[in-house]
């Protein structure tokens, strides 16, 4: 395997030269750059004592938490040889140690703070590490669905989970079955398709916790550059467990583009979306720890301060209207999407724009007052 090294956040990383990211024989995505600086922010922010990267490839991530939060233990693991014998390089090129062989399988590299490269199925080595780490990682090709199960038994009861979803054909519902069998969620497909994804994985994540009664609190949940990206803080104990479950419910969507949504464990209506967690997608202490975190580093990332941004200043209530889709639908000329925001503003209610679409606002205001508010004079 020929490799070029490239640099992200404080790590230098050997990775497979090929033409298209797919045909590499281990994983490197630099897209996902931002997803990995957001995390690396987290960690920064919760302070977990040890983690896992459980999907490492090329052991990026988990090495970038190492070198760049106070993190004291990282498991960077891997089911190809390729990718384990990438990890252990790349864990030697920026420890600058050479690492203890333990068995064919795992390399420990001991110094102020201790790293395993280990080779195994994700899923046999946290089922191995019961209530382990602080802090678990799944990023994985695709649904992070095969690997919940066990996660939730190896992070510790008041750990954090991070999920990352790049199956959004799935969950958009351009493959509604696959949805329904890995999810058991009814996908909507339009203009709401990646907010419902997001609740619809944060949902399945619940229903998961719940059996081993544990709920969660979301810190952060996201969509961008096609995946969805999940921060989950779980709470021990039945009732945060029930709690939980509570938030769970389901949407419906018209013709004209206006939504309702309802919590329940069943829906109450036919042609329900769902179910889905209808709760809040952040945090904002732990988004201004993030922001606080970036600003400390030199220089600080402008995308991903921009981004923070948006994500801080979005209003925190479910779905929202896209105005475009909203004129086609209603055969309407529309506003400047500031001029709507600006608009309801003025007539007493909340709204702001959305990190899930450029052309969409989030709004408390009632749908007839948006149509009114998105109308051209
Ligand atoms: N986290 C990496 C990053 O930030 O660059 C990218 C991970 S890549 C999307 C997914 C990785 O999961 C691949 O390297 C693949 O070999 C590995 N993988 C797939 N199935 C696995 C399993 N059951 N156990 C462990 N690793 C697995």
């Amino acid at each position: 395997m020929e490799l070029v090294e490239v640099r992200e956040g404080l790590a230098r990383i050997l990775v497979p030269k090929a033409e298209r990211i797919y045909d590499a024989p281990v994983f490197y995505n630099p897209v996902m750059a931002l997803n990995r600086d957001v995390s690396v922010l987290a960690l920064r922010v919760l302070k977990p004592e040890k983690a896992l990267d459980a999907l490492s490839a090329t052991g990026i991530r988990g090495i970038r938490y190492l070198l760049e939060s106070p993190v004291e233990e990282v498991w960077l693991n891997d089911i190809s040889r390729e990718a384990f014998e990438l990890i252990v390089k790349n864990l030697s090129l920026n420890l600058g140690s050479e690492g203890e062989i333990v068995g064919e399988k795992r390399v420990v590299f001991k110094g102020e703070k201790k790293a395993f490269a280990n080779l195994d199925d994700a899923n046999r080595l946290m089922a191995e590490k019961f209530r382990y780490f602080d802090f678990l990682d799944l990023d994985p090709f695709g649904s992070p669905v095969e690997f919940l199960d066990t996660a939730l038994r190896s992070v510790k009861r008041r750990g954090v989970l991070a999920l990352t979803a790049t199956d959004t054909g799935v969950l958009c519902g351009a493959y509604r079955h696959a949805c329904l069998r890995k999810y058991l969620a009814e996908p909507i497909r339009g203009e709401l398709c990646h907010e419902a994804s997001l609740r619809i994985l944060i949902g399945t994540a619940v229903r998961y916790a719940a059996k081993y009664d544990l709920g969660f609190e979301v810190l952060l949940a996201y969509y961008r550059d096609h995946y969805f990206r999940a921060f989950l803080k779980l709470r021990s104990g039945a009732k945060k467990a029930d709690r939980s479950l509570a938030r769970l419910g389901y949407l419906w969507q018209e013709e004209d583009g206006r939504f309702t949504y309802e919590e329940g464990f069943l829906p109450e209506k036919p042609n329900a979306f769902g179910p889905l967690w209808l709760g809040s997608l952040k945090s904002p202490e732990f988004v201004e720890g993030l922001e606080r975190e970036l600003k400390s580093l030199e220089p600080a990332h402008k995308k991903t301060l921009t981004f923070l941004r948006t994500l801080m200043d979005e209003l925190d209530v479910p779905f929202h209207y896209d105005t475009h889709a909203l004129a086609r639908k209603n055969s309407l000329e529309v506003r400047k999407i500031s001029e709507v925001v600006e608009g309801l503003r003025e007539l007493g209610y909340s709204a702001t724009r959305t990190h899930f679409s450029p052309t969409a606002i989030k709004t408390d205001a009632p749908f007839e007052e948006v149509l009114e508010a998105l109308k051209k004079d």
